[in-house]
């Protein structure tokens, strides 16, 4: 007989759910070891790359706006300081 882990109570050693507290006895499933990937090459056929490529310089067009509004305000900025 062994003893649950979470009620105390003896249960039979080949159970594997307790009869008290329906607690898993099983043990835990051994953690899977740890492996490194490393990536050699991506196969991109050439229109996917272009479109993909295409997708990116749309996907920048606001972020240049929101910087170049940072950057005309900040030279204002500095402009009203450095001149008056
Ligand atoms: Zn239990």
């Amino acid at each position: 007989m062994t003893s649950c882990p979470a009620c105390g109570r003896a249960v039979a050693p080949t159970a594997t759910i307790c009869t008290f507290c329906e607690r898993d006895l099983r043990p835990p499933p051994p953690a899977p070891p740890i492996t490194r990937v490393a990536v050699v090459d991506v196969a991109l056929p050439f229109g996917s790359m272009v479109i993909v490529l295409l997708k990116w310089a749309l996907a920048a067009i606001p972020a240049l706006l929101i910087l170049g509004a940072i950057g005309l305000v900040l030279a204002q900025l500095a402009a009203a300081l450095l001149l008056r």
